[in-house]
């Protein structure tokens, strides 16, 4: 009877014992095939998967989801209004243009400003008329665009002396002097993200300061723009995870 007993707790023992052998196998061999899947292949670089085309701009703009900025972040803008060459570039009107943005404490150089209608950013899901980007570029290469809405209301003196000088198709002589001042808004709040150039090819890393205050513009300035251009904006592009941050002025 003893005998019999022992032997059983025995079987029993090692039931469990292979069942935990089991299990502990199973696992190396996950742990395996994951290893495989997630090791690099050096000798085979041209087949490591490059991840584009997931933080793309413009987007929309949802207030409510905005994170406040921890940087300081000041915005500081001296651009020239004596302006280089004013270009139609076939998909917008291009003005060539100099000065500086500060931009959180770091240098960067305005390259060229041009115009989309409607406007490429939403906020909160609403289109404007139109939207201004300045584009500037870090000694290094970054481009970092400030985008600007107009919404309708007065004149704006800057886009009017840009809309004068228009020429179809070609660079034309541009206005002796813009009023640049008139497109950014005196308040410099804005949001700030990682997106792309939303015209091909496409670029990401590229840093988005979109202005939360919007500057004015006449029914009639649209109107004129859209003869030229109506409908030289980017469908808005899905946000997959990134943060939108508030700098508050
Ligand atoms: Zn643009």
């Amino acid at each position: 009877m003893k005998k019999t007993m022992l032997i059983g707790v025995l079987l029993a023992f090692s039931v469990v014992l292979s069942g935990c052998g089991d299990t502990e196998q199973k696992k190396e061999e996950k742990a395996t095939s994951s290893e495989h899947e997630e090791h690099l292949d050096y000798g085979k670089q041209s087949d490591w998967k490059v991840e584009s085309g997931k933080f793309q701009s413009p987007i929309n703009i949802d207030t409510t989801k905005a994170v406040p900025m921890k940087d300081e972040g000041a915005l500081d803008l001296n651009y020239n209004d004596k302006v280089l060459n004013q270009v139609d570039n076939g998909h917008s009107i291009q003005v060539n243009d100099e000065g500086i943005a500060e931009i959180n404490g770091r240098q960067f150089e305005l390259k060229q400003f041009h115009f989309h209608a409607k406007s490429e950013h939403t906020l909160d899901g609403e289109y404007y008329p139109l939207e201004v980007h300045f584009v500037n570029q870090s000694q290094a290469g970054r481009l970092a665009v400030i985008g600007v809405f107009f919404k309708e209301g007065k004149a704006n003196p800057g886009f009017q002396a840009v809309l004068e000088h228009i020429k179809k198709g070609q660079e034309s002589p541009s206005a002796e002097s813009v009023d640049v001042a008139s497109m950014l808004p005196d308040n410099r709040t804005y949001y700030h993200y990682l997106g792309s150039l939303t015209t091909p090819p496409l670029t990401e890393n590229v840093e988005w300061y979109v202005m939360a205050t919007p500057v004015e513009v006449s029914q009639q300035q649209i109107e004129t723009f859209n003869t030229y251009y109506d409908g030289n904006n980017r469908k808005v592009q899905p946000l997959n995870g990134r943060s939108i941050l508030k700098h508050e002025e």
